[in-house]
C-alpha cells in the first residue's frame, strides 16, 4: 500500500467528467474574464461563506493584499503603519503586509492548536496599529470573538487569512470569511477548495472594500483607460471560476470526509511519542483539516520510518517567517512556541481520496512507532 501526501490525480478525477465538460463550455462561449462564470462563482462563494460580496482575484496573496491596501487608501493608513499577523503562518500571510506597504508584527501562536495567541496581542498595539491579521491555519478558525472585542476597543481591522480554511467554522458559528472585516481566501490546487491552476478571493459586507479593490485589481481603472489610482493586475478568469463552481457543490461533502478520518485519528492513535493537536473537545468537526499535524521529537527518525512503511509525510512549514533569510529584519527576534512547531511538526495524509483501509493503514502504523 502506497499512501501519497495528497494525490491531486485522483482527487480530479472524482469530478469528471464534469470539470471538461465546464471548461469545454468555456471553450465554446470564447469569454474567457470578467463573465458570467466568475460572477456566478463570485455569488456562490459569498452566499457559502455568508457574506454580501466576493471578488475573485488571481490568488490569495493578491486577495489579502488588495484587502490591506483597500483599507490603507481608504481609512488614510500611513506607510509602515503596523499589522498584527502570527509569527507561525505560510510565508503569504506576511508578504501581504509588506506589499501593501504596512508592517507587519510578529506574535507568537498557542502551543494546542498552533493558531495566534490572542492574549499576546494586547501588549503588541500600539498608536500605529491598524489592524489584526489572524489566520485559521491548518483548517481551524481563531478565537474570533476575543480578536473581534480588542480590535473593536483599539479601533483596528480584522482580516481574516482564511487561505486554508474553506468552510471552517468559528465558536459563534459563523464560517470563515464572515468573522473579521475581510478575508482573503486561496484556490492553489491543494487547498480544499482548489483550482486547475491559480485562483483566489475576497470576501466582506463592506461595500467600499469590494469595489475600491475591485477597482485595484483592475490596473485602478474606475472607467474604461481612466486610471484613479496605481492598480494591479489581478483576476479570477472564467476556467478556473467554472472549476471552482463544480467543486463548491461538493465543498461541505468533502469537508465533511476530511472531519471523520480527523475524528479517527484524534480517537485512535494513542502512541506517547506523538503529539496531537488541540481538536477543541467536543468540537471536533468545527475544523476543515486543511492539515493534520502531529508534533514528534524525533520528526526525522518518524519520517523515515514512514516513508519506508510508504506513507508519504510533509512538513507545514520548516522554518519560521522570522529565522527566513528574506526577513533579516526580524531574525534576531525569538518566537519559542512557532520556533518549537517548527522543529516538531509532520503533516500526515488526510483527504477525501483516501480509503477506509488507508486510515486504518496509517493509524496502526502510527501506533507501531518506537524509538
Ligand atoms: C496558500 C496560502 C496563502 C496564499 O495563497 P496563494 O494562492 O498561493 O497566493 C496565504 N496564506 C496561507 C495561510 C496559505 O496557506
Amino acid at each position: 500500500m502506497k499512501i501519497k501526501y495528497l494525490d491531486l490525480q485522483k482527487i480530479t478525477q472524482t469530478f469528471e467528467p464534469d470539470l471538461s465538460r465546464t471548461i469545454k463550455h468555456v471553450i465554446d462561449v470564447g469569454w474567457f474574464l470578467y463573465g458570467s462564470e466568475t460572477h456566478a462563482f463570485e455569488r456562490e462563494f459569498a452566499d457559502f461563506c455568508g457574506t454580501s460580496y466576493c471578488l475573485g482575484t488571481a490568488n490569495g496573496l493578491d486577495a489579502l493584499t488588495l484587502i490591506l491596501k483597500s483599507y490603507k487608501d481608504l481609512l488614510g493608513w500611513k506607510a509602515d503603519d503596523e499589522v498584527i499577523v502570527p509569527a507561525f503562518t505560510f510565508i503569504a500571510s506576511i508578504e501581504a503586509i509588506n506589499r501593501a506597504g504596512l508592517r507587519p508584527v510578529l506574535c507568537d501562536v498557542r502551543t494546542d492548536d498552533f493558531l495566534i495567541d490572542e492574549t499576546l496581542i494586547e501588549p503588541l498595539i500600539n498608536s500605529h496599529t491598524k489592524a489584526i491579521l489572524p489566520v485559521h491555519l491548518y483548517g481551524k478558525v481563531c478565537r474570533m470573538s476575543t480578536i473581534r472585542l480588542l480590535a473593536q476597543q483599539y479601533g483596528l481591522k480584522v482580516i481574516e487569512d482564511a487561505a486554508q480554511a474553506h468552510g471552517a467554522i468559528a465558536e459563534d458559528g459563523k464560517r470563515a470569511g464572515a468573522c473579521g472585516d475581510a478575508a482573503g481566501f486561496s484556490f492553489y490546487p491543494g487547498k480544499n477548495l482548489g483550482a486547475l491552476g491559480d485562483g483566489g478571493a475576497i470576501v466582506t459586507n463592506d461595500k467600499a472594500v469590494i469595489d475600491y479593490a475591485n477597482e485595484l485589481a483592475n490596473y485602478g481603472m474606475s472607467r474604461k483607460y481612466v486610471h484613479e489610482e496605481k492598480g494591479i493586475n489581478s483576476r479570477l478568469d472564467e476556467i478556473q471560476a467554472a472549476v471552482l463552481r463544480i467543486k463548491l457543490k461538493r465543498l461541505d461533502y468533502d469537508n465533511k470526509c476530511r472531519q471523520k478520518m480527523a475524528y479517527r485519528y484524534f480517537t485512535e492513535i494513542r502512541n506517547k511519542k506523538l503529539e496531537l493537536p488541540y481538536n477543541g473537545g467536543v468540537k471536533w468537526d468545527e475544523s476543515v483539516y486543511h492539515i493534520f499535524p502531529i508534533l514528534c521529537s524525533k520528526r526525522d527518525t518518524l519520517r523515515s520510518y514512514l516513508k519506508e512503511k510508504d506513507i508519504e509525510t510533509l512538513i507545514h512549514y520548516p522554518i519560521p517567517p522570522h529565522l527566513q533569510k528574506a526577513y533579516q529584519e526580524f531574525n534576531n527576534l525569538s518566537f519559542p512556541v512557532a520556533e518549537h512547531i517548527c522543529r516538531n511538526q509532520v503533516s500526515i495524509p488526510l483527504n477525501q481520496s483516501l480509503s477506509e483501509e488507508e486510515i486504518n493503514y496509517i493509524i496502526t502504523t502510527l501506533n507501531d512507532f518506537v524509538c
